[in-house]
């Protein structure tokens, strides 16, 4: 598979509006996204460094993920995110060296990204994301 770089580090936080303001304020980031992201239990904050966005993730409710990751670990780098060529070709390879992904399929993350995650146990204890971004619509020019 052919990476492009790190995407985005996910950041799992209790509460958004608490964290948002060290690295929108103090860090001078740029907000770029604020969205709901149904398919993952969680809302998210996305600031851009210029070289790779922070996630801050916040539970969507008592069954999200990150409110799991928050009982167990607390507060901290939830995942790494690693921007892919093509995402099929990714999950394929991941398949054929018996890596375990968590879901057969890619499904859709923020900002319209394919994304599909990689167990923690198979990568040395790290939660890694792909990602393949979206095509732009060009349609709407
Ligand atoms: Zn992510």
């Amino acid at each position: 598979m052919k990476i492009l770089g790190i995407e985005h580090i996910g950041v799992a936080v209790k509460n958004i509006s608490d964290n948002a303001p060290f690295w929108n304020h103090i860090l001078g980031l740029n907000k770029t996204g604020s969205e709901t992201v149904k398919d993952q239990g969680v809302k998210t904050d996305i600031f851009n460094t210029g070289k790779g966005k922070i996630e801050l993730l916040e539970a969507l409710d008592d069954t999200s993920p990150i409110a799991k990751y928050l009982d167990r670990r607390g507060p901290g780098i939830h995942h790494v995110c690693l921007q892919v060529e093509d995402i099929t070709t990714a999950i394929k390879e991941l398949k054929d060296n018996n890596i375990q992904t968590i879901g057969d399929h890619y499904t859709t993350g923020s900002e319209g990204y394919k994304i599909i995650f990689i167990h923690p146990k198979t990568t040395g204890g790290v939660l890694v994301e792909l990602a393949e971004k979206p095509e732009i619509n060009h349609e709407k020019e």
